[in-house]
């Protein structure tokens, strides 16, 4: 068997123990969101330490700032060296945050323009904004657009719009939460929509909540998963990593 964690942000865990626990249970691959201008280097620095470890290009929108012109130009400037795997993370979070909607919808089309010149995918964080993301999700989109809205949580209505607009959707940790009513949701969700991710070092499946996560916990997502859509957690895994590779790492 052979996993991928599409969204993780090892650079701030335990090195190399947190590797060596996701190789040890199947996690072959882990995918890297970047955050903010301070994140990048650290994770530079785990990208060159481990070649399993691929880094995404972005800036969180949680870390947009009012001038955040100069933090695009060096997104820019970085993926201009090439190297990434996509555009990531980038969104919109109106949970913490109102104020700067305006500079964090500018920056998020932005990246996403960034994303299509590069011929990248995106790695999209949506919290308390579907329709501020759908909305420029749908401006943008003219069909080279590729990617995942990361944890995803909306309902099916919600899943559906993403997946009309070509996105797949991040399954983490909270599927194994009864009363967050995702596994629901997901259960009438084809499995080719679905990659699997961690979103370590946050929300720690169960029996790990309130724990700090890591990538060696996705065996806990996919056994929920598996028994969600009443596949063997081979088939999982097979279809979670095609369908990641598909996204990610084809030549495009
Ligand atoms: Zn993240």
């Amino acid at each position: 068997m052979k996993f991928i964690d599409t969204h993780a942000h090892i650079y701030d865990l335990t090195l190399p123990l947190v590797v060596e626990n996701a190789q040890r249970n199947d996690i072959q691959k882990i995918y890297m969101p970047n955050i903010e201008e301070e994140t990048i280097e650290r994770m530079m620095d785990v990208a060159g330490d481990y070649p399993c470890c691929l880094p995404m290009m972005g800036i969180h929108p949680c870390h947009i700032r009012k001038d955040f012109t100069k933090q695009l130009y060096i997104v820019e400037e970085w993926l201009d060296k090439g190297g990434f795997i996509a555009v990531g993370e980038i969104g919109i979070d109106l949970y913490h945050d109102t104020a700067l909607l305006e500079a964090q919808q500018e920056a998020f089309s932005i990246q996403l323009s960034l994303a299509k010149r590069y011929h990248l995918p995106v790695s999209i964080h949506c919290r308390n904004a579907f329709k501020e993301v759908i909305n420029l999700l749908e401006i943008e989109q003219d069909g080279s657009l590729k990617g995942v809205i990361h944890c995803f949580t909306g309902d099916l209505r919600e899943a559906e719009k993403c997946i009309a607009l070509d996105f797949s959707l991040g399954v983490g940790g909270i599927i194994t939460i009864p009363k967050s009513g995702l596994a629901e949701t997901i259960s009438a969700i084809d499995l080719k929509h679905l990659v699997l991710e961690t979103d370590s070092p946050y929300l720690a499946p169960s029996p790990f909540r309130g724990k700090r996560n890591e990538p060696s916990y996705l065996r806990y997502i996919a056994e929920a998963l598996a028994t969600i859509k009443e596949v063997s957690l081979t088939e999982v895994a097979s279809i979670t990593t095609q369908n990641a590779e598909a996204i990610f790492e084809a030549k495009r």
